[in-house]
This record gives structure tokens, sequence and C-alpha cells, in this order.
């Protein structure tokens, strides 16, 4: 495999989005674009550098919407989308790839299989090779507001990005179109004299522009992540002598323990069955077997992100967990809002998302003889139809 950079445009200022947040650092449910941009360059080229060019006043909302992502430190954009790829260009020369691809921010729906496309080409031999896609829709000449004739469109093709290159020749390319106003570097490469390639390019990467697009966005995304799981979970552990328990990953003083082989938490153990439950990925005790030493006196925060790794790595998201403890004591209601946001950080949702429940069972049963502490989950679960 050759050495692959990418750079992501992203200093546009976007006013023709709507106001305030320039558009890359809009919330697609959920997320900001450029996040959702980025993650899909990272899924489909794991091993390639990515160079992102920011504008210059944008560095705080860039560190905010990225947190958590580690690339090649940002370059500022220039005056024209041309200078900014030039600037991001020259920020990753150092690293000698031979292989470049441009991609734009407002682009969140690249996939693999385009991402392949364009490799290939250019990994059989191809210098320059852009994302196109035939245009569907009847063309006409329109002059005033009368139709002046049809225009043939089978020769008319949209093209779209991430375009890729031959490195040494689209920085050759860049250097001999400067002071041009090229809006995209296939047509620099043109300029230059190389044939420029097109290879097959996805209708669902479409250009985020308009305010409306954002709802396209937004709906494109649920109605690839349509197909809707519901998971549940049951936990019991009975009292030992003790000082402390762990409930919902929070440490409560209390007068005895949960007796168990790893912390005992018994709402993380529910709440983990309930996520594994929700994408038939088997159960606790699958992943983390109680006959294993390793895992004796282990936080249960690992299998719950365990569990939410595993939905991440299909492609899907948790929209919303619940996990209620069965106990007379301790009282659950102060410690509330403690557990909610630590669930929460667990699995990387908002609180919003996470409820957080109590009850007793009027000292009947083993509860109400506070024999121990019961708990049952579920979570509601949203993956692509094709990861069945
Ligand atoms: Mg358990």
């Amino acid at each position: 495999m050759k050495k692959i950079a990418i750079i992501i445009v992203a200093a546009g200022q976007g006013r023709r989005a709507g106001e305030g947040l320039p558009k890359q650092y809009r919330l697609i449910a959920g997320k900001a674009m450029l996040r959702r941009t980025i993650e899909g360059v990272i899924s489909a080229l794991p091993d390639a550098l990515v160079q992102v060019v920011i504008g210059a006043d944008d560095h705080a909302d860039y560190n905010a919407a990225m947190e958590g992502i580690h690339i090649l430190p940002t370059v500022f954009g220039g005056a024209s989308r041309q200078l900014s790829v030039y600037n991001g260009l020259q920020a990753i020369e150092c690293h000698s790839p031979e292989f470049v691809l441009i991609h734009d921010a407002a682009r969140p729906f690249l996939t693999t299989e385009l991402v392949s496309n364009v490799t290939a080409a250019l990994e059989s031999g191809a210098n320059a090779v852009i994302p196109a896609i035939p245009i569907v829709d009847t063309l006409n000449k329109v002059q005033g507001t009368r139709i002046a004739g049809l225009v043939d469109r089978s020769s008319l093709f949209a093209i779209q990005t991430p375009q890729g290159f031959d490195f040494a020749a689209l920085m050759a390319a860049h250097k001999a179109a400067k002071g041009g106003t090229f809006t995209d570097d296939g047509s620099i490469m043109e300029a230059a004299g190389h044939p420029v390639e097109i290879c097959a390019g996805d209708e669902r990467n479409f250009k985020v522009t308009h305010p409306h697009d954002f709802k396209k966005a937004e709906a494109q995304i649920m109605n690839e992540l349509g197909d809707i799981r519901t998971g549940t979970g049951y936990d019991v552990h009975r009292f030992e002598e003790g000082e402390y328990l762990w409930l919902c990953g929070v440490k409560i003083p209390f007068t005895k323990a949960l007796k168990g082989h790893s912390d005992a938490d018994v709402g993380l153990h529910a709440l983990t069955d309930a996520l594994l439950s929700a994408v038939a990925a088997g159960d606790i005790g699958t992943h983390f077997p109680p006959t294993e030493e390793k895992w004796r006196g282990a936080a249960s925060d690992m299998f719950i992100k365990k569990a939410a790794m595993i939905i991440r790595d299909r492609g899907g998201v948790i929209s919303n967990v619940a996990v209620c403890l069965i106990c007379e004591k301790p009282k659950i209601g102060p410690q509330n809002e403690a557990m909610t946001a630590r669930i929460a950080a667990l699995l990387g949702i908002a609180p919003e998302r996470v409820s957080v429940q109590a009850t007793t069972t009027e000292k009947l049963g083993f509860t109400g003889r506070e024999e121990g502490i019961a708990a049952q989950a579920t979570a509601t679960v949203r993956l692509p139809w094709q990861a069945i």
C-alpha cells in the first residue's frame, strides 16, 4: 500500500448554510459535520495522514468538535479554496506521501467504497482521478424565462470529492496555477496538462450547502441507521460485609458491600447486558468469564465500555439506556444525578439519553429483606441495515 495523505478543506465560512457557526461545525444528528467527515475518512483510510485546513478564526470550534481525534495539527486556509489546498499540500510535503486525496469538509457521507474507487485508480497509474455521477435530470438551456433547447446530458457528469492525485504532480500543478481561480483540483491538473480520469461517485456523498441540506443529511443518517434494536438486562448481587458499594459507576459509602467477582456493580452489569442483548452479542459472561482470574475486582467500567465499542464497531449508535435499581437501601435519589452523568460519560452519549430509576419491593422478597440489590435495564440501539 502506497503512503496516502488526505487533505480536508474546512476553511470556508459557509454563509449559504445560514448564520452563526461556519457550516462545517454545525451539528448533524448531534455531531459536528466536520467530525462526521473526518470519522468517515479515518474509517475508510485508517493508515492515511489526515491534514485539516481550517479558517484562522475557527480554532476553538475545531477543538470542541474534534475532541479525542488525533490527526496532524491543523493549518490555516488561504483567501480561496485553491490557496487553502496549497497550504495543506505544503504542510504534508515533509511526510513525502505518494498519493494525496483532497476532500471537502461539507461532504460527510464519503464511504469506504468511494474512497477505494479513487485509490484503486491511483494504484493503477492515474495521476488524477475524480468521482463523478451521471446527470439524471433533463437539462435545458434557458433564455430569460423561456426554454431554449435541450442539452445533451450523455456527456455531463456531476463532480464530487475526494479527488485523488499523485502528490508530486498535484504539487507541481498547484505551483503552476498560482494566482488562478480554480474551484477544484481536477481542473488544476487538467490545466497543467494531466489527463483527469473519473471513477464512480456516490449519490449519498452529497455536499451540504443550503440550510435544508442539514435536514436532508439528518434524514439520510437516520435512514441508514434504520435498524432499531431493543435489549434488556437483569442482574442481582448479594450483600456482604463492607463499607461501600459501587452502583452505576458511583462509589457509595454504605454499611455493607456487594459481593461479586468484579466490583459487583449490579447497575452497570444489567446495563451491559441490555446493550449486548440489543445487538445479540451474547452477555457479560461471554465477554468476561467469571472463571477468569484477571477480572477479579475489575471496575465494571470496562464491561460497559466494551459493549459500547461492539455497537460502535457495527456502525451503530445508542439512542437511550434506562436502568432501574431495586433495593430498600441505600437511598438512590441523592446519587441519581452522579449515576446518570457517569453512565453518559462511559457510553459517550448525552445525559438526556440516560435514565436511572430506583424502587423498593415493599419489604417483600430478597431485596425487601435487604439481602442484596437487583437491577434491570433496557437499551435502544440504532444499527445500519447492512450490519445484519
Ligand atoms: Mg453481575
